[in-house]
């Protein structure tokens, strides 16, 4: 498989086909040393909720929200979040912390019996709410980003933010196609998990 996107030694993606924006999130910190990263978190966002297409999740993660612009602003102002990517209604993967560092995407967390997903996993969110289908070029990019990740990373499973924080989360949510995102990821890549919650598990096939 000739896949265009690589993670670099600094924990940036690169894309031989587009340029990537890495805006540098402050809301991050170290992964606990021997880490290894076993797990992708899928997310939504969209700020103000359910309006796409603004500055609003940029400045939320870059602490630079502008709580006068709108009324929701306020019940967040200081949350102190983050993911490594976010993938826009167009397609367009912006990073905000490396895949080296530890982003503050999932919060309190539990997969499989570990707690603390943040410190073995990576946050992608995808532009969208839950009660609105996400777009083919989402789901083009995050399966490209997917490949990429599940080549360079160990990552053994793939689950959504509701998955790993059932009490408090309903994201990527109803609207989000799991069956979709692994066909296009592949078969030989991904296992899709019929389990309720579904989820799915990742084949490795490095030598
Ligand atoms: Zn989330």
């Amino acid at each position: 498989m000739n896949n265009i996107m690589r993670i670099t030694g600094d924990g940036l993606l690169q894309d031989s086909h587009r340029n990537i924006r890495f805006i540098a999130s402050p809301n991050c910190d170290a992964r606990p040393a021997g880490t290894a990263i076993t797990l992708l978190v899928i997310h939504n966002i969209s700020l103000p909720p359910g309006e796409f297409g603004g500055d609003g999740v940029t400045e939320l993660f870059t602490n630079q929200l502008r709580v006068e612009t709108h009324p929701y602003y306020a019940t967040i102002s200081g949350l102190k979040v983050s993911s490594h990517f976010f993938i826009r209604r167009d397609g367009e993967i912006i990073q905000f912390v490396s895949c080296n560092q530890r982003a503050w995407h999932a919060g309190l967390s539990c997969w499989q019996g570990k707690t603390r997903c943040n410190d073995f996993s990576i946050g992608i969110e995808l532009e969208g709410s839950d009660h609105t289908p996400f777009t083919d070029a989402q789901y083009t990019a995050l399966a490209a980003l997917t490949q990429c990740l599940c080549t360079d990373y160990p990552i053994s499973d793939i689950t959504g933010h509701l998955h790993i924080a059932p009490d408090r989360k309903t994201d990527p949510g109803p609207c989000f196609n799991w069956q979709t995102y692994a066909e296009l990821v592949g078969n030989h890549m991904v296992v899709m998990k019929h389990a309720d919650p579904p989820y799915m598990t990742v084949r490795r096939v490095n030598v």
